[in-house]
């Protein structure tokens, strides 16, 4: 469509994972488990669930623009000020207002092979020069991670934005406190570094640093933190980012007025309230990871370490037919061909009853002759 803008015209739409209803309705089976977009299987605190019952009479009224109670909440959490906060549909909203702001035709946004597939999105979109860095190896400590190495090799005078997802979907790998805050402190002021710590709550317990401690130090950092994850409101969409207040005021200004909805506002901030339920959560997803992890082994599939909720695996030769195989028996992960990984799957970190469904079929699949066992 040679009316599209030129970077909108070469864009490639982001591939969610299949909804539980699409699979229903192309493959005429019931009782499917999806374990493929990284959502929490237990679904949002309680009394999230409780609050957001209580909104549904307001529906009528447009949501408070501002977001007021919700960032004063994020501000106390945070120990940082409401100012800092930019509220979103989604963290993927406060991405792509990250991008919009800050890049035009002529400048460029740094971030990793293999990252989240968001970022070329919304760098393409305005038309900036994406460069891409070569991951680490699949043989590294980090297998396919970030390498911070190569990110700073690109960056240049014309860099605006760099993406950092830590840890990074889709290869679950993360970086030190250490070396992120050494590459932060290295960047020159007119980079902004985006450290997208979507899925922090289950990293943190595994020494992943928490980026948002360095923001006084660090005027051109920007967090991303997210609901959709832990938080188990994926559906609602929320997300934010947590900035210099100058970086706020900005992508403020530029917002919908409205990016976030009532039963988002409200459902966030009761959520936020209830953390016993986060490390229910948490200790949950640690059991399942060695659950996954072990089963796989069984099956001679590798897998990466993961500081997130789900888990990369190798599966040693094209990853599409198992995928269809699992379909067929009602199970959705996530194929990561589009990421430039034919022979992976993603697989997220359901309820142990779940887990051992996707692994018994698996394990079928693989005994059934078609496929070669990994
Ligand atoms: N960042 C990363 C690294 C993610 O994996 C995701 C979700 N897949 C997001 C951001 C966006 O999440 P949301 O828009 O639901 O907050």
């Amino acid at each position: 469509m040679a009316l599209a803008a030129p970077g909108v015209r070469q864009l490639h739409p982001y591939l969610p994972g299949k909804p539980v209803s699409e699979l229903e309705r192309e493959y005429g089976v019931s009782n499917i488990i999806k374990l493929a977009s990284n959502e929490n299987p237990l679904g949002p605190s309680p009394l999230a669930l409780k609050v957001m019952r209580g909104e549904l009479d307001e529906l009528a009224l447009y949501p408070d623009g501002g977001g007021f109670a919700l960032k004063e909440t994020l501000a106390q959490f945070h120990r940082l000020a409401a100012e800092q906060i930019t509220l979103g549909n989604g963290s993927n909203d406060v991405l792509v207002l990250m991008a919009e702001a800050f890049l035009r035709p002529g400048l460029e946004a740094v971030y990793s092979q293999y990252c989240f597939a968001v970022y070329p999105i919304a760098v393409e979109a305005t038309g900036a020069t994406a460069r891409v860095a070569p991951a680490l190896t699949a043989t590294a400590q980090q297998p396919l991670g970030h390498d911070l190495a190569a990110i700073s090799a690109l960056v240049g005078a014309n860099t605006r934005i760099v993406f950092i997802a830590n840890p990074n979907n889709p290869t679950g790998t993360w970086l030190e406190a250490d070396t992120l805050h050494a590459f932060i402190a290295a960047l020159p002021p007119h980079v902004l570094v985006v450290v997208d710590e979507a899925y922090h709550e289950y990293a943190i317990s595994l020494g992943v640093p928490d980026a948002s401690v360095w923001l006084d130090e660090f005027p051109n950092l920007v967090v991303m933190r997210t609901f959709s994850k832990a938080y188990g409101l994926a559906g609602i969409r929320v997300g934010y980012s947590l900035s210099s207040a100058d970086i706020a005021g900005i992508l403020n200004r530029i917002r919908q007025p409205f990016n976030v909805n009532s039963l988002a506002l409200a459902g966030a901030q009761a959520a936020l309230s209830d953390q016993a339920y986060i490390r229910r959560c948490v200790a949950l997803n640690q059991a399942g990871v060695s659950q996954l992890r072990n089963g796989l082994h069984a099956l001679g599939i590798e897998t990466g370490p993961t500081a997130a909720n789900f888990l990369l695996a190798d599966m040693a030769q094209p990853a599409g037919p198992l995928d269809e195989a699992l379909l067929r028996r009602g199970i959705i992960v996530r194929p990561v061909g589009n990421y430039g990984l034919p022979q992976h799957l993603r697989i997220t970190v359901g309820t142990n009853e779940q887990n051992k469904a996707f692994l018994n079929a698996l394990q079928e699949i693989m005994n059934d002759g078609q496929f070669e066992s990994a």
